[in-house]
């Protein structure tokens, strides 16, 4: 048996697990931040996500649709900055194509991440190589969207978009940063991860973990 879906209550499980990652990762993500931007990277997600988890009471029983855009609305008006408008909007967009479903299908997964593409790309007018979160978005989507034509597996599609991620990531190593403030350190930056798509490819692993706890779970209750 795969698992082909997940329900609204799983998402919120993903949002919850996603939040303890960031609160076990702020200081190293302050740190990057320090390297290249103003080092506030992993306390104004802490403070999103921390405010996402304080309105999970009232967002049990939403649906998939709603609870993507409730938490880009927590995060756009909590995080702050770039990384608060390019999370916060990805998010209200990727609420629209999951409009009123109670389920997550591997075959939605890819249209949230075009979504998210697209609205970092428009906003941002970043293009891939340019040392930002999309390193690690666009090759987490195309991973995604591959997988999602093979199977209807939505642990295989998200592992596989994490894989995809982490080495979008470790891609930005060598990268020159062209967009955001760590632009003006030019060459400095090259040697090390770009914060915000270390941050991006933390939440995809975090994702692609929950989806595989939640698996197990169910095999182990009908075993
Ligand atoms: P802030 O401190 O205002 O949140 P930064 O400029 O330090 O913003 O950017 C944080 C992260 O957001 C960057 O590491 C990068 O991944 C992403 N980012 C910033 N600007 C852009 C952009 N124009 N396009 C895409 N991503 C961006
Ligand atoms: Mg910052």
């Amino acid at each position: 048996m795969v698992l082909e879906a997940i329900r609204n209550g799983d998402v919120l499980r993903v949002f919850d697990d996603i939040t303890s990652e960031i609160i076990i990762q702020k200081d190293h993500l302050t740190e990057l931040d320090s390297i290249g931007g103003d080092g506030d990277h992993g306390v104004n997600l802490e403070r999103g996500f921390l405010q996402v988890r304080s309105q999970m009471g009232q967002l049990a029983g939403e649906d998939v649709g709603s609870i993507l855009t409730s938490v880009g609305s927590i995060l756009m008006s909590t995080v702050g900055g770039s990384t608060g408008s390019l999370y916060g909007a990805s998010l209200i967009k990727a609420g629209s194509v999951c409009k009123g479903k109670s389920e997550l299908t591997a075959q939605d997964v890819p249209k949230i991440f075009q979504e998210c593409e697209n609205v970092v790309a428009r906003l941002g007018g970043a293009k891939p190589g340019d040392k930002t979160m999309l390193d690690v978005l666009h090759p987490a989507n195309e991973a995604i969207s591959k997988a999602a034509r093979e199977s209807v597996d939505l642990v295989y599609v998200l592992a596989e978009g994490a894989k995809a991620a982490r080495l979008g990531l470790e891609c930005t190593k060598s990268m020159v940063a062209r967009k955001g403030r760590a632009m003006y350190l030019g060459n400095r930056t090259l040697g090390n991860y770009d914060v915000g798509a270390a941050s991006l490819c933390l939440m995809i692993e975090s994702c692609a973990r929950t989806v595989k706890a939640i698996d197990s779970s169910k095999t182990g209750e009908n075993a």
